[in-house]
């Protein structure tokens, strides 16, 4: 038989939260955030589960290339836009957007202005109002506009974009600041908008704008602290399971696993289940850490090591070889997990590992 370990991923699910997210944005468009293959959940079927969506958005060229590949013809942006002048065919060919961010880029478009075939790219331009990583000063707005309007090889309707550094804390006044940077630096100038995150389009309305962009809630994830994706009326798209291989009898003061870090208090059994961080689940995860064995509340004891993890079954008087077991999912939230581990629920569900199967539900 082959190893157990399984990430089963929800249609339904996947549905049901661009579905939420429309409901929530009305007057918006959505751009499905598909980077870092889906965030885990695999590009290609969350692509085309999400093929009603207005537009993707990817970090590499390579995903853009495999959403042509499965057949999909939704605008596709390249979020951090091209990184050298035989990127710019490229992106013709497989009719991408590119996001426009700095002053390398925009020499790189005037250049190519004068190439035979330079036809029109479609640009965003990003904007920086605050988070200090990719984006053109404010200000610059109206020469921006000036230059890539006298291009060619540009799209004359341009797009403009800036992402919100502190969207998940709705009680600072980090978002309303940028959204008034923004608003103040595009006073007079036209074409569509872009903020919104995911934790953005949740907790704040105003700004949502033209084009929404949500990655992890389209996955029923959050990043708000102490909040799940249900919390928000999402629902998980991953559940990652697997099943005890063994179980074993131990006596008060036997140690568990690698260290010894954990020493049975009484006498009981444990489980050994066929997960662990070379599947992807965290190896920082402490013991304490909630799983469902036959979907009974559990936790894990010791260190999570690579192939396996000890389950405690004190709860669980039926568990046996076989018994499924569930480490995230609609019944056990991956926030709770992350927040265990020291992490947020992106970062477990785009850890997932090449040889954990994959299963469409
Ligand atoms: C990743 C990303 C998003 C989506 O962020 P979420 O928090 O997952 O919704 C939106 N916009 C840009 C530019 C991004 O890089």
């Amino acid at each position: 038989m082959s190893r157990a370990t399984a990430a089963s991923i929800s249609h339904a699910a996947l549905r049901h939260n661009l579905a939420e997210l429309r409901r929530r944005a009305p007057n918006s468009r959505v751009m499905a955030v598909v980077k870092a293959d889906a965030y885990g959940h695999g590009l290609e079927r969350v692509a085309s589960v999400l093929r009603d969506a207005d537009a993707f958005g990817v970090a590499a060229l390579s995903d853009a290339e495999r959403i042509r590949d499965a057949g999909l013809d939704n605008r596709v942006v390249l979020l951090s836009g091209f990184d050298e002048p035989e990127d710019l065919p490229v992106l013709r060919r497989l009719k991408l957007d590119a996001v426009v961010h700095c002053d390398e880029q925009l020499r790189m478009l005037e250049l190519d202005a004068r190439s035979p075939g330079a036809d029109p790219l479609r640009v965003w331009v990003k904007l920086d109002t605050g988070m200090n990583r990719l984006g053109f000063r404010p200000e610059r707005v109206g020469e921006l506009q000036q230059r890539l309007g006298d291009l060619r090889n540009v799209h004359a309707a341009l797009q403009w974009m800036s992402h919100l550094a502190r969207s998940d804390e709705f009680d600072v006044p980090s978002t309303p600041e940028q959204l008034a940077a923004f608003d103040a630096a595009m006073r007079d100038i036209n074409g569509d908008r872009s903020l919104a995150n995911s934790a953005a389009i949740l907790g704040w309305p105003a700004s949502h704008r033209d084009w929404i962009r949500p990655g992890g809630a389209l996955y029923g994830m959050s990043v708000v602290d102490g909040k799940t994706g249900a919390d928000f009326g999402l629902k998980p798209a991953m559940s990652l399971h697997t099943r005890l291989i063994a179980v074993k009898e131990v006596r008060a003061g036997d140690c568990i696993g690698y260290g010894g870090t954990h020493v049975c208090e009484r006498d009981g059994r444990i489980g050994i289940a066929a997960i662990g961080y070379g599947d992807g689940y965290p190896r920082l995860a402490p013991a304490g850490t909630p799983v469902l064995v036959d979907g009974k509340a559990s936790r894990i004891v010791g260190r999570v090591s690579m192939d396996l993890m000890a389950i405690d079954l004190d709860g669980c008087p039926g568990a046996q070889v076989g018994s499924p077991v569930l480490l995230w999912g609609p019944e056990l939230p991956i926030e709770t997990i992350a927040s265990a581990a020291g992490t947020i629920s992106y970062e477990l569900a785009c850890g997932i590992t090449r040889r954990v199967r994959f299963m469409d539900e």
